[in-house]
């Protein structure tokens, strides 16, 4: 039985699917591009969604729903938006979910795109993609059809822990298929990015950090030097919003993204990118609670983060190691927290009180099984030598 097929997953799976029911149905713009300026932009092309999200899973995720859309529809959308960029960058962000999946954007929808990017003058060209859709050939493919410029292939994979990703994240992928897909692109001559996750539910504060920092190490060891970190936003119709609902997720402030910043050694510090730092406008955007810090710092707080990507002087991070309000006072009290119980009984605690009125009667019939998967998953888990849960 694959991790996909198991009893966890199906549950998770059944409640993310439930919980993104009613999601209202958005037409996509004729182009959707953010700028930064000389070095980054990026270009957002519409498709018919991502299919793990239409299988229920990802806890956190929401990208909203559209409808299909044809091949020249996502050729379109990157011409359109090529055209409306202030000035083309030299790394240029061009994507859907999972460029890589055929089901969501087809081979001629791929080769039209790139063969429009050709002609500008970008670097670099970045795709995002699942991780299970990497393969030699695609890549192959789209780097013959941009020669001299490079390709960057994102994927998001949210934690290097199995244990997290599966009952946490609810991204039914296992830490050799994300090594397989890494190994993939490099050995193609493309380059990884790999996105991480700050606050996994179910997970303390020290614990996500931990983790976090866990995980760039072993990303670090396989040879990735971009990483990208996603603060989790509450997004309505999602799993994350229910549990907050139910008062067993808290939102992480943007605290913890400083921590991390500012814990892990300078030559680290330099792999680390963020995204989704304040609340991200986009196409299908459900209501989201973006992290936060008190209301007299949050400005102060943001430019610095911003200012540290732009130039990589650590005296901005020195600044914001050196901020103290009650709000960063409050978050160090939860990081000290030690969790009420061990991790396998808050996610069952969060996963029958999921299940309440969502799935009536799915956790009684199931119990059983489910405490022996999370049993069974957990010992395996505490058995893995980098592990930062147990
Ligand atoms: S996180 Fe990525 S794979 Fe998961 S549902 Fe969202 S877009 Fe799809």
């Amino acid at each position: 039985m694959s991790q996909a097929d198991s009893i966890g997953a199906l549950t998770l799976n059944l409640l993310g699917r439930k919980f993104r029911q009613g999601r209202p149905l958005f037409a996509p713009p004729a182009q959707s591009v953010r700028s930064y300026g000389a070095a980054y932009a990026e270009i957002w092309f519409p498709s018919g969604g991502c299919h793990f999200d239409a299988k229920g899973e990802c806890t956190m995720c929401n990208y909203g729903r559209s409808r299909k859309v044809s091949a020249a529809t996502m050729i379109e959308a990157v011409r359109a938006g090529l055209a409306s960029l202030p000035i083309i960058p030299k790394t240029l962000w061009v994507s859907a979910f999972n460029v890589l999946d055929d089901r969501e954007v087809s081979p001629e929808a791929r080769r039209g795109i790139f063969a429009v990017l050709e002609t500008t003058p970008v670097e670099r060209v970045l795709l995002e993609t699942h991780p299970l859709s990497v393969t030699t050939e695609k890549i192959q493919e789209l780097q013959a059809l941009i020669p001299g410029k490079s390709l960057g292939i994102e994927l998001g994979i949210e934690t290097m822990a199995d244990f997290a990703r599966k009952w946490c994240i609810n991204k039914q992928l296992t830490k050799q298929e994300i090594r397989h897909a890494i190994a993939t692109i490099q050995a193609a001559g493309a380059i990884p990015y790999v996105n991480l996750l700050i606050g996994t539910p179910f997970l303390s504060a020290a614990e996500c950090l931990r983790e976090t920092r866990a995980s760039i190490e072993a990303l670090l060891a396989l040879g990735v030097r971009d990483i990208c970190l996603f603060p989790t936003h509450v997004k309505e119709f999602t799993v994350v919003e229910q549990l907050a609902r139910l008062n067993l997720y808290q939102p992480l402030p943007l605290w913890a993204l400083v921590e991390l910043l500012v814990s892990v050694p300078p030559e680290t510090r330099c792999s680390l990118y963020y995204a989704w730092v304040t609340d991200v406008d986009h196409p299908g955007k459900p209501v989201s609670i973006p992290p936060r810090t008190g209301a007299e710092v949050y400005a102060d707080v943001v430019s610095l983060l911003y200012a540290y990507l732009a130039t990589r002087d650590d005296e901005q991070i020195a600044r914001l190691a050196a901020l103290r309000t009650p709000c960063r006072d409050e978050f160090c009290t939860r990081l000290a927290q030690k969790p009420a119980s061990p991790l396998p009984q808050r996610i069952l605690e969060g996963v029958e009180a999921l299940c309440g009125s969502a799935l009536p009667g799915h956790f009684e019939r199931y119990k059983q099984e489910i405490i022996q998967e999370i049993t069974n998953d957990w010992e395996i888990a505490c058995q893995e030598t980098h592990h930062q849960l147990c």
